[in-house]
């Protein structure tokens, strides 16, 4: 169900509480990837351009929830939003306090002009978000008049900002951002009501990891191509020898029903038919192609050419395809080429027309290393949500937005 937009209300001289999705990978301070804080900027500047004043919640990492941590605060966010925003946010951007809700947060937000925007510090060093507690969310509730999520990456989460929070706040407009709608009405859309053929691409370290994904998608699918680490259980299951290979051995035989499912429901159902594999899992290691069974004392780190092309002609043909999962160690060349050689079917049945999404932080990493990224239809920047989306599982968070 598609949800209201933020557009779609008037947000002039009003508070709108953005939960936005900062949370970055920092080193030291530095941030090293800032995908996220972009993401953010068309429903934040849609809200100041428009009189709007912007208040931004979000979390980042795990600190303890006792309190302010130098390491998890948002601070050099602040400053990275600021840097992308310049004139637009009226006044810069406000980083107030070391405290989403002390009283010199509140007078900032208070004291926000029409066209500003504030940033309060990560709501996780209060322990009440991460338990979803409604003492925290009523007194978040009081910042603001409008609820807007565009925090597609903890959609899947049920924290206090996320659910408590528009529950708080109603009767106020709970309204979804930019992010989230283009998020949801890829993931949720393209699964729903695809183009047909619909091919969607799992690969990654584990079968565990993605089998409610599996069970969902190959509901759905014409064809489910699976490899990466994961394929070695699923064809371990069917009996094919796997030497070294990373085997899941408790999830054998939920494999061989994955394989019962895929031939009861007549799903075409990929896997490698030839590997490179490595003596070890580590830079430098000897390695060797391998057609069919794998001997002892190797194991499958990539998918082989053949596998490579065979996934690819599938991918080329297809109307939707859905990726979610590298191919084999796509960080350690030459153990990528199955990987890139997967992305660049992707990006060519793309620009051949059909609609596609890649999903899942490793695969996104993939296909922008790959210099593909601008080529896909979807870059989700969800890893744990868009994986969930894809086992079709129902968000409190997006229950408690208005419907359009
Ligand atoms: P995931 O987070 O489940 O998508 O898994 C991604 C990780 O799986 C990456 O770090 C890959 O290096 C790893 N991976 C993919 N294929 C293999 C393989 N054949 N053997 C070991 N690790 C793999």
């Amino acid at each position: 169900m598609a949800k209201r937009s933020i557009a779609d209300i008037d947000v002039a001289g009003r508070r709108v509480l953005t939960r936005v999705d900062f949370n970055v990978p920092l080193d030291g301070g530095r941030i090293v990837d800032d995908r996220r804080i972009e993401a953010a900027l068309p429903t934040i500047r849609s809200i100041v351009s428009r009189g709007g004043r912007a208040v931004l919640l979000s979390h980042l990492g795990r600190p303890k929830g006792v309190g302010y941590e130098e390491a998890y605060s948002l601070r050099p966010v602040a400053k990275r939003l600021e840097e992308l925003l310049g004139e637009e946010a009226i006044g810069g951007v406000a980083f107030p306090s070391e405290d989403c809700l002390d009283e010199a947060a509140q007078a900032a937000v208070e004291a926000l002009p029409e066209g500003g925007v504030a940033l309060l510090e990560n709501l996780r060093f209060h322990a009440g978000e991460k338990k979803g507690d409604a003492d925290f969310a009523a007194r978040l509730a009081s910042l603001g008049e409008i609820y807007c999520n565009d925090a597609f990456g903890t959609c899947h989460r049920s924290d206090a900002s996320m659910v408590a929070l528009p529950r708080a706040m109603k009767p106020a407009p709970a309204v979804a951002g930019f992010l989230l709608d283009a998020e949801i009405r890829y993931l949720q859309g393209a699964v729903a009501d695809p183009k047909r053929p619909f091919v969607a691409i799992l690969g990654g370290a584990k079968v565990s990891d993605k089998l409610g994904a599996i069970r969902h998608l190959l509901e759905r699918v014409d064809a489910l191509v699976v490899g990466g680490a994961m394929a070695y259980t699923l064809l371990a299951a069917q009996g094919v020898a796997v030497g070294g290979s990373r085997v899941e051995p408790d999830m054998l035989g939920e494999a061989k029903d994955v394989l019962d499912l895929a031939a009861a429901k007549g799903r075409q159902l990929l896997l490698p038919i030839d590997h490179v594999c490595g003596r070890a899992l580590q830079a430098g290691t000897e390695t060797i192609s391998v057609d069919g069974a794998i001997p002892e004392g190797w194991m499958g780190l990539d998918v082989g050419p053949r596998t490579a092309e065979a996934f690819a002609s599938a991918i080329r043909a297809a109307g939707t395809v859905v990726w979610n999962g590298p191919m084999g160690v796509f960080e350690m060349p030459p153990f990528d080429a199955g990987t890139r050689r997967v992305a660049e079917a992707v990006a060519a049945a793309t620009e051949a027309g059909a609609v596609t999404i890649a999903g899942g932080g490793d695969t996104a990493a993939a296909v922008e290393v790959f210099g593909v990224a601008n080529r896909l239809s979807h870059v989700s920047t969800g890893g744990g949500a868009s994986l969930e989306m894809l086992e079709g599982k129902a968000f409190e968070s997006l229950a408690m937005l208005d419907d359009a």
